[in-house]
């Protein structure tokens, strides 16, 4: 998605070779236009499974307002997203991953309480980034604890570098990235293709 790219080259900024941080648009401020242009691109790519899908789902925090605009792009399906602690008002009800997290780089549990989740939902997973693949393997671990169906993994900005899509496709994941980061090398991000992450387009300066 070439309007991604292009604020990503804006206003993103390299943390050594492996963290982009986007904390203008996607992270921390968000920019609601291109939340609402993204949505609808993830509505074109799965539009094949479009009127299948039951759900939207994803992990606290960063990845809920992607799936909120999503799921209104689907016709406002509902969003229903894995927590990372366990809260007072949840009861024991609930399905559970290990997750190990990239950025915090601590072990942590993420839940779905399971009357949100049922046998023969079908789903689609949404989250900000794809790293190690992790956060989805985690969530695809738990729709499998339901017997939910996943259709697919949209992924806003996929590092293809770290291995996460290789490994959800090895799965036969069928996994839609807005933007491929090929690498990040010395503040330049390089874009490239999920199928072919050694092959990386001509990269632009981050500011
Ligand atoms: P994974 O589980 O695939 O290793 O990492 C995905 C999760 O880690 C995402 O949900 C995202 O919150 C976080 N993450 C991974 N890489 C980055 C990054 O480069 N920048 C930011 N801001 N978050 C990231």
């Amino acid at each position: 998605m070439d309007k991604l790219k292009d604020r990503i080259v804006r206003d993103g900024v390299a943390i050594g070779t492996e963290i982009l941080k986007v904390d203008t648009f996607l992270n921390h401020q968000i920019d609601v236009d291109l939340f609402e242009e993204m949505g609808a691109e993830f509505r074109r790519r799965f539009g094949d499974v479009a009127d299948r899908v039951d759900k939207i789902l994803t992990v606290e925090a960063s990845g809920i307002a992607v799936a909120a605009f999503t799921a209104r792009a689907f016709g406002g399906v509902p969003v229903v997203f894995a927590k990372k602690e366990k809260p007072s008002t949840m009861d024991d009800e609930y399905y559970f991953s290990e997750v190990m997290s990239f950025t915090k780089r601590k072990l942590s549990a993420i839940r779905v309480a399971k009357k949100f989740l049922s046998a023969g939902d079908r789903c689609l997973i949404i989250d900000d980034f794809l790293a190690h693949g992790q956060a989805a393997l985690g969530l695809l671990h738990i729709c499998g604890q339901a017997g939910a169906e996943v259709l697919g993994c949209g992924i806003v900005i996929e590092k293809a570098f770290q291995g996460g899509g290789a490994k959800l496709r090895e799965k036969g994941v069928r996994v839609e990235s807005l933007a491929v980061v090929a690498s990040i090398e010395s503040g330049v991000i390089h874009f490239g293709d999920a199928a072919a992450p050694d092959a990386p387009a001509p990269g632009t300066p981050a500011p």
